[in-house]
């Protein structure tokens, strides 16, 4: 009996493992000619200042408008492009499109400090990266300054020394530097002082926990004073309920984003934003109880 059993197991396990491995390869192959189809697009997710409420920028978060499957989300292919190196011409573009809307935004007249765009372990690591990010602001005519990177913390980590090389000739050339995901990856402080870092983004999953759990409040409340004693700003991420953003603004965080202020948004909707501000903050007369 427990044979059997121990077979169909085995063979369940060996079918799940096909699955997933079919699913994959279709992931992949699709993955291959959305580029030339232009089945990506860019959304945008405010920043948020948290004294004032006022947006300070945009995330660019990346999706996939799959013709059959709709939109698809990072989680569900970013890591199949990184394990096939797709995630290089991605980023590429991402870069691209991200400096394109932002000045184009500028030219507008939009108001906007910075755009923030996602960079991969596997693009950051390559020889070509920082002339490839030197290039985009060139062909776009963005300013460096206007230009924002989130690396998360786990790949900065992983080989703290060269990460080190390259954040200083990206910090060189003017470009803003965040670490993403900031808590989940066993910064070393030495190395976090020694990084030319300006932005500090807490991981969701702490500011989740406010409120619910003090060791988390904890967390929070210890990366904020590091922060602003280290002379960098800290960002909040997913800001979903107004407690959350009561305990960040008693703590002087700076910045934070979050369904709270908006999900992220198409191009469109996130410039109409822009003009008339997150509901509830910049006019306070209409009547609207705000959640600053
Ligand atoms: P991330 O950089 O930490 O981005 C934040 C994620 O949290 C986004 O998920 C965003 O939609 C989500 N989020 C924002 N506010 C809230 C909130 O209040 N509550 C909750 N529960 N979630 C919130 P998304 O867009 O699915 O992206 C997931 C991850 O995929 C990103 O995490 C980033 O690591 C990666 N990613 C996204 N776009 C790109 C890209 O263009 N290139 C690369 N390499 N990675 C990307
Ligand atoms: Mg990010
Ligand atoms: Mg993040
Ligand atoms: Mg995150």
């Amino acid at each position: 009996h427990a044979k059997e059993k121990g077979r169909n197991n085995y063979q369940f396990f060996s079918t799940s493992m096909n699955v997933r491995a079919v699913e994959r390869q279709v992931i992949e192959t699709n993955l291959r000619r959305a580029l030339e189809y232009q089945e990506f697009v860019l959304h945008y997710q405010p920043k948020v200042n948290l004294k004032t409420g006022k947006i300070t920028g945009a995330e660019a978060l990346l999706r996939w408008m799959h013709p059959k499957w709709g939109m698809v989300l990072p989680g569900r292919f970013v890591a199949i492009a990184e394990a096939c190196g797709l995630i290089v011409p991605i980023g590429n573009w991402v870069l691209r499109e991200a400096c394109e809307q932002a000045r184009r935004w500028k030219e507008a007249g939009l108001e906007l400090d910075t755009i923030t765009v996602n960079i991969s372990a596997l693009e950051f690591r390559r020889n070509d990266f920082v002339e490839g990010v030197r290039t985009i602001l060139h062909r776009t005519g963005l300013a460096a300054g206007c230009l924002q990177l989130e690396i998360t913390e786990s790949v900065l980590m992983r080989d703290a020394e060269s990460s080190t090389i390259i954040l200083k000739q990206l910090k060189d050339m003017g470009v803003q530097l965040a670490v993403d995901d900031f808590g989940t990856g066993y910064s070393s402080l030495s190395y976090l002082r020694l990084f030319p870092i300006d932005v500090l983004k807490i991981d969701r999953s702490f500011v989740h926990d406010i409120g619910s759990s003090e060791d988390n409040g904890i967390i929070v409340s210890a990366v904020i004073a590091m922060g602003n004693s280290l002379k960098q700003r800290v960002v909040a991420e997913g800001v979903e309920v107004q407690a959350q953003l009561d305990f960040l603004k008693a703590l002087q965080c700076e910045e934070g984003q979050g369904y709270l202020f908006s999900r992220p948004l198409v191009a469109e909707q996130f410039a109409t934003l822009l003009v008339t501000g997150i509901p509830g903050t910049e006019h306070p007369v209409d009547g609207q109880k705000g959640v600053f």
